[in-house]
């Protein structure tokens, strides 16, 4: 068995700060994921990055995506779990399609949308669910508590539905989430709670991440589902390893195009290239919040507060919550309010990623002008990925393989769709239920006052 990989928080650092005591400590990936942030409010890390010789990743090629994955995680978890019970749950998490869709050239979608809540975010948040059901204490529930601007929640909902010992509650932005996100996230029932909350996106994860912070929830386990986990950023790797493995000519090296919003996704690239794959370029397009592309080009990070409500509606970020992994990974220090503590290294961040932001204009156009020339659907987060990968390219030159990430359905947008296409898009066997289901939602002011009181009711810390 190999040596059990650590885990340290990106806050160690922070000694001068006030109100930080940074956690000196590591941790193993079962503390890591069960805490789903360290005590300093810093987000957990591996010490070591585990990397492959590029022989391994082309073994994939034509291996089920489930193969994939079990590499990955077995990589990082180094031996916490028995391998039988990875595989096992590998199976049960990765139960449906990975589709590559051509679109021109050796340009290709990488359609993550075909899970039960058709978002990418099913990937993550089912591997996690049974990774924390296979490894939390028994006898102690967990309660996971989610921020979410629409898809995190439902993927998240879903994923934790009847599994034994863990209850889910959801804070959701009342007015950030389409009609059909909400009917998700309101319908999922059993263990799985929805709050809606007068406020926006952020207000939503700073109440999540106030409880955190808070003594009184200390007897109650409580645990993050959100990107801040670690436990949602390892699944988010295997997607780059085993579409590479399918496409890659030899060993050349592919762009990979991912529409960011938090950075969970796109950070699940940086590792896979730090693992060895061949990439030759993270593009990360935002929305009209551009706080990153900023931060590339000007070498200055500045939030955008508050975020801007943009087509894309699950990237409208102003302070994304991985970005102080990326600064980590780079050098830099950044806290969880957006003030740098120290500067990552900006010129070797721009050797490895490229950023721009895309406007609801363009965004609309792009997803137009694919379906046209193309016959080729794209939603808006989707289109975001695609229009950043052409503007790349349009400045550095061609790069024959480029794989852009889907990260919806494009039925979740039907309105958007609609009035740009004229068309009606299918709905995924998984939401055609949906319209029968009921369900109602708590409602809360964006007070943490309200929220502490609502938990401390509604809460158990042991089964
Ligand atoms: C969450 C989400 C994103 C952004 O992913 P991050 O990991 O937060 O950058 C993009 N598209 C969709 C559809 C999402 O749900």
């Amino acid at each position: 068995m190999s040596p059990k990989l650590r885990y340290y928080s990106t806050n160690r650092n922070l000694d001068q700060v006030p109100g930080i005591s940074p956690f000196k400590e590591m941790v193993s990936f079962r503390e890591a994921l069960l805490m789903g942030q360290a005590p300093d409010e810093g987000l957990f890390m591996p010490e070591k990055i585990p990397s492959f010789p590029v022989e391994t990743f082309k073994a994939l090629k034509g291996a089920p995506y489930t193969e994939a994955a079990y590499l990955v995680a077995e990589a990082f978890l180094a031996g916490e779990l028995p391998s039988e019970v990875l595989r096992r749950i590998i199976a049960e998490a990765y139960n449906y399609p990975v589709p590559l869709e051509n679109v021109l050239g050796r340009k290709y979608i990488l359609r993550l949308d075909q899970g039960p809540t058709a978002s990418f975010k099913d990937f993550a948040a089912r591997l996690m669910a049974r990774l924390m059901g296979a490894m939390r204490d028994p006898g102690r529930r967990l309660n996971v508590l989610v921020a979410t601007s629409g898809d995190t929640g439902s993927a998240v909902g879903d994923a934790y539905r009847g599994v034994e010992g863990i209850d889910v509650t959801i804070l959701y932005p009342k007015g950030e989430v389409s009609g059909r996100q909400k009917k998700q996230l309101d319908t999922i029932g059993q263990n799985v709670k929805a709050i809606s909350v007068d406020g926006k996106f952020d207000d939503c994860q700073n109440l999540v991440k106030q409880a955190f912070a808070d003594p009184a929830f200390e007897g109650f386990n409580l645990t993050s589902a959100n990107s801040i986990n670690f436990g949602r950023i390892l699944p988010q790797i295997v997607y780059y390893v085993w579409a590479w493995a399918q496409l890659a000519r030899d060993t050349e090296p592919a762009v990979f195009s991912v529409p960011s919003g938090n950075f969970g996704d796109a950070l699940g690239c940086e590792y896979a290239r730090r693992m060895g794959l061949p990439v030759a370029k993270l593009v990360m397009p935002t929305n009209e919040n551009d706080e990153f592309p900023r931060l590339l080009e000007t070498g200055v990070y500045q939030k955008v507060s508050p975020s801007k409500a943009c087509l894309s509606n699950a990237m409208n970020v102003g302070h994304p919550s991985n970005l102080a992994r990326f600064f980590d990974l780079y050098g830099g220090t950044v806290d969880r309010s957006g003030v740098v503590h120290r500067q990552p290294d900006v010129e070797q961040m721009r050797q490895h990623i490229f950023s721009v932001a895309i406007s609801d204009r363009e965004t609309k156009k792009t997803i137009k002008r694919i379906h046209d020339q193309h016959k080729v659907l794209l939603e808006p987060h989707g289109a975001v990925g695609w229009r950043g990968m052409e503007v790349y390219l349009e400045l550095y030159g061609d790069v024959p393989l480029c794989i852009c990430l889907e990260t919806a359905h494009p039925a979740k947008f039907p309105d958007e769709i609609r009035e740009l296409l004229g068309i009606n898009p299918e709905l995924p066997q998984s939401m055609k239920d949906l319209d029968g289901r009921t369900g109602r939602p708590a409602h809360l002011a964006a007070d943490y006052e309200k929220l502490k009181a609502y938990l401390l009711r509604h809460l158990k810390g042991t089964d």
